[in-house]
């Protein structure tokens, strides 16, 4: 599959409108087109959040979905703290298993899968709630077949140090949410456009927290060290799940402040590797960082063993390649 990610939908996916007191039946349609009005509450003030999740085809023919649980229960926090209209788990959960099993024929297999991106937005159109929740809403689940994300060849990434500029708003870090990206992209174009980078590292006032859209790992030797968790940032579940890993190989998780200083210090050893983790790429090294106009090697610089070692190991797991030890698979 050469097509950019997320770019290629299955045709139908699964859809459910708040219309101020419950959510419809859920309804398979048409993916290609939803109808709004121009005034609808989220074109104006982004009421909107998302998730992304994947499901997996096995070597057997079943398909399984990673972590489905935390994902469904982040997009009812980030529905809840975006003041949109209360989510229901088991409602939320079972649309997303019954548009997987639709086209479950299509899951591709290893190194590919099925991205799932369940989406909330307020569809109210009053322009004059700019200071109010819209009070109907939509939500529905798109799926988006895709294939092995480094298939152009793994490499070292290049990130800018950032310490002054904010990702998003301190308070909505932990949102999964347009706004936030919104928020990221243009200091992200000009670090690309400036340094030749892939992605900024946002550290605010020095704390190291995470990148536009991937939390950030420092592996020093046998110790994982990433920030701990509060609301300025998200918490991904691909960190989580690679803690989790690490943990169980007998190396130390230290979830806590890590400051630009202790970082640049770190990476200057040559054992020393730094990682970006989120579902679509799960594990991505990263070989050079860019502070205030130096360029510093990461170690060696190229792709770190253990930074290997863990995403081989959240893989196998995913791809029914190692005993799902930590009960995070789901079958459709
Ligand atoms: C989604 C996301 C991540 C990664 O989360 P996963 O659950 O691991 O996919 C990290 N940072 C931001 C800002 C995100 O939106």
């Amino acid at each position: 599959m050469a097509t950019a990610f997320g770019s290629v939908f299955m045709p139908e996916m699964s859809i459910s409108w708040f219309d101020g007191s419950s959510w419809s039946a859920a309804e398979m349609v048409p993916s290609d087109s939803i109808q709004l009005h121009p005034g609808a509450h989220v074109l104006h003030y982004s009421s909107t959040c998302f998730e992304g999740l994947k499901a997996f085809r096995h070597e057997d023919g079943s398909i399984k979905l990673f972590r489905l649980d935390r994902n469904v229960s982040r997009m009812i926090q980030s529905a809840r703290l975006l003041a949109l209209p209360e989510l229901d788990e088991e409602f939320v959960t079972q649309m997303i298993l019954d548009i997987v099993k639709r086209f479950e024929t299509d899951v591709p297999a290893p190194p590919g899968s099925m991205y799932i991106r369940p989406t909330l937005f307020g569809t109210e159109p009053a322009i004059g709630k700019a200071a109010a929740p819209s009070e109907t809403a939509c939500f529905y689940v798109l799926l988006s077949p895709v294939g092995d994300y480094f298939a152009g060849g793994d490499r070292a990434l290049k990130i800018l140090v950032e310490d002054e500029g904010l990702r998003c708003a301190p308070h909505n870090g932990m949102i999964k949410s347009g706004g936030n990206y919104a928020s990221a992209l243009l200091p992200t174009l000009k670090a690309k456009a400036e340094y030749e980078v892939d992605q900024v590292l946002f550290c605010p006032n020095g704390d190291v927290q995470e990148t536009g859209a991937a939390n950030f790992l420092l592996i020093d030797g046998n110790e994982v060290i990433t920030r701990d968790l509060d609301e300025s940032f998200l918490h991904g579940v691909t960190r989580d799940s690679i803690l989790l890993i690490a943990e169980s190989m007998g190396m130390t998780v230290s979830e806590r402040t890590l400051s630009v200083e202790e970082m640049l210090e770190r990476i200057a050893k040559p054992g020393c590797e730094a990682a970006l983790s989120g579902t679509a790429a799960v594990l991505a090294p990263v070989g050079t960082m860019i502070y205030k106009g130096k360029e510093y090697q990461v170690g060696n610089g190229g792709i770190g063993e253990t930074t290997l070692k863990l995403r081989k190991a959240l893989n196998d797991i995913q791809w029914g390649k190692a005993e799902d030890k930590f009960g995070w698979l789901t079958s459709i």
